[in-house]
């Protein structure tokens, strides 16, 4: 087993996820099979809690992991296993080791973070690598930037697993080295001063990787290389890219990247094949045309927030050759402004992403109404689904007042309620419905059509559920329930029947799309969108 630390320093955002996920892909396409890590500093057990605007979307795997959005990326650049196993936090290490100190594990001990903590993480490493059989390289990135305080128990345990497994271990820090413009020279000096920080604790990386706006001159990189105390071709650039993030492993492998770590780590040296990531490239560089796809959310400002929402999208419209156009609305504001019509219409189609609470509830109620009265395609993911079957009980069945109890506690026509399973729930952290469920579909759906089979399993996380007791004049008045919990009777899709396309459902199709194989669902509301855009 061999393993690679994806380290980051001067500043955070420089896309240590993505990079950590482009390595692992060209691992991949030289026939070795990987798993990734994720390591977060931060204290939260998971990212569940957090508020999107300040940590991103929250990725879920199949197991129900509620983790950090760098897994998505995991997702769409390689076939690592993803669980439970894949992310850890410091507060999930430290809730570990204190629960085991509780227990009289430790009896007589002094519990500390050398050993306890380094020896937990070190812990997660070998379970993220024994997932499944046959892994041959394990990528762990740490999360945060070297320096921080919160990230030091991590170093501390990389460097001593490197200790303990010297021929197998590789470091890779990724720095930023930025262009000053009143100087026009491009600066080294704060990465020399994040790996000399890595240094003082015992790291000595392997790779520098460089993001920088533009391609360093060669005396950069020599400098870099002196400097950092590292081999000239293991100083590796990574220029912002111009048309897809997914260039990124093709730009690492062009610097012989791959190469690199493969002898390093004594890895098979054999010829990858590119063809695929290569074909969807020209894709990207040569669109037939655009879509655009009208966003309706709570936190569309942030970039991160609906992550994997925007690349299934993307995927979908690659599929026909054309390039995604998204305009953000923030649902809140368009009740507030009214005349929303006028500020939203114009998109090829609508997607109302997951959300919680009623801060934007009418607006993304208002968008519904609008692409159905003028069949404009629509797209409810989870929250969304909700909005659409509010929407139509309000509007088509005439239900008066109808609503979601997440919105009305009090509603007298309560089409969304909580689900059964959450009335006794307490805590809010890790509580949710999470997870792969497996749905059954009714075969003369636009699901069954999207999906062309008749059960599948899909990730959640949602607390309300539709309810039942309107599934009957719900279903009278025109609404197709087009997907249902394969054991039970939950609903997970609902359609409207006489819309070109008007879907929506409980799940997060968004988590299991890829460049190379976008989710059907996604494929079919852009299809629908792109014929909308040639009706228009
Ligand atoms: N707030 C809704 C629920 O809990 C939807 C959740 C979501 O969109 N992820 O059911």
């Amino acid at each position: 087993m061999k393993y690679i630390f994806i380290t980051g320093g001067v500043c955070s955002s420089l896309g240590k996820g993505l990079t950590a996920a482009s390595i692992g892909m060209l691992l991949e396409k030289r026939g070795l099979k990987v798993a990734l890590l994720k390591l977060d500093p931060y204290l939260n057990v998971d990212p569940g809690t957090m508020n999107p605007f300040q940590h991103g979307e929250v990725y879920v795997t199949d197991d129900g992991a509620e983790t950090d959005l760098d897994l998505g990326h995991y997702y769409r650049y390689t076939d690592s296993p993803l669980s439970c196993a894949s992310n850890a936090t410091s507060g999930q290490i430290y809730n570990t080791v204190i629960k085991r100190e509780r227990r009289g594990d430790y009896l007589g001990k002094t519990v500390q973070v050398i050993p306890h903590i380094t020896d937990e993480i070190k812990k997660r490493i070998i379970d993220c690598s024994s997932q499944e059989e046959n892994i041959a390289v394990v990528l762990v990135e740490i999360g945060g930037t070297v320096g921080d305080i919160e990230s030091l128990p991590f170093l501390e345990a990389i460097r001593q697993f490197r200790n303990e497994n010297p021929e197998d271990c590789l470091n890779a820090h990724l720095t930023y080295v930025p262009y000053i413009k009143a100087a026009g020279e491009v600066k080294t000096k704060p990465s020399q001063h994040s790996v000399q920080a890595l240094r003082q604790i015992g790291i000595m990386p392997d790779v520098i990787l460089c993001r920088c706006e533009n391609s360093l001159d060669q005396e950069v990189k020599d400098k870099i290389s002196l400097f950092c105390n590292v081999p000239k071709d293991a100083v590796i650039e990574e220029v912002d890219v111009e048309n897809t993030i997914y260039e990124v492993p093709m730009k690492l492998h062009e610097q012989k990247l791959d190469d690199l770590i493969c002898k390093k780590l004594n890895l098979p040296d054999c010829r990858p094949n590119f063809d695929e990531w290569k074909n969807f490239i020209e894709v990207v560089k040569n669109p037939k045309g655009t879509i655009t796809i009208g966003i309706v959310g709570k936190y569309v400002q942030h970039q991160d927030a609906y992550k994997s929402i925007f690349e299934a999208l993307s995927h979908g419209a690659l599929k026909f050759g054309y390039t995604l156009v998204v305009r953000k609305f923030e649902a809140d504001k368009l009740v507030e402004l009214n005349n929303i019509e006028e500020r939203i219409k114009g998109c090829d189609g609508y997607l109302v992403p997951g959300g919680f609470g009623e801060r934007g509830w009418e607006g993304k109620i208002f968008t519904a109404k609008y692409c159905r009265e003028n069949e404009i395609p629509f797209f409810g993911i989870c929250l969304g689904m909700q909005v659409l079957a509010v929407e139509y009980a309000r509007n088509v069945a005439k239900i008066s007042g109808a609503n979601s109890t997440e919105v009305d506690p009090h509603t007298e026509n309560p089409i969304i309620s909580l689900l059964n399973e959450q009335k006794k729930v307490m805590n809010v952290g890790g509580t949710m419905r999470l997870g792969a469920y497996s749905c059954k579909l009714n075969k003369t759906s636009k699901a069954f059509a999207a999906y062309g089979k008749e059960v599948i399993s899909e990730r959640h996380r949602h607390r309300y559920e539709f309810n039942n007791s309107f599934k009957d004049v719900l279903e009278k008045s025109g609404l197709l329930f087009s997907g249902t919990l394969n054991e039970g009777d939950l609903v997970e899709i609902i359609e409207v029947a006489t819309h070109p396309w008007m879907v929506g459902v409980q799940f997060h199709p968004e988590f299991k799309s890829k460049p190379t194989d976008p989710h059907p669902l996604f494929e079919e509301f852009v299809k629908a969108a792109i014929d909308h855009q040639k009706k228009v």
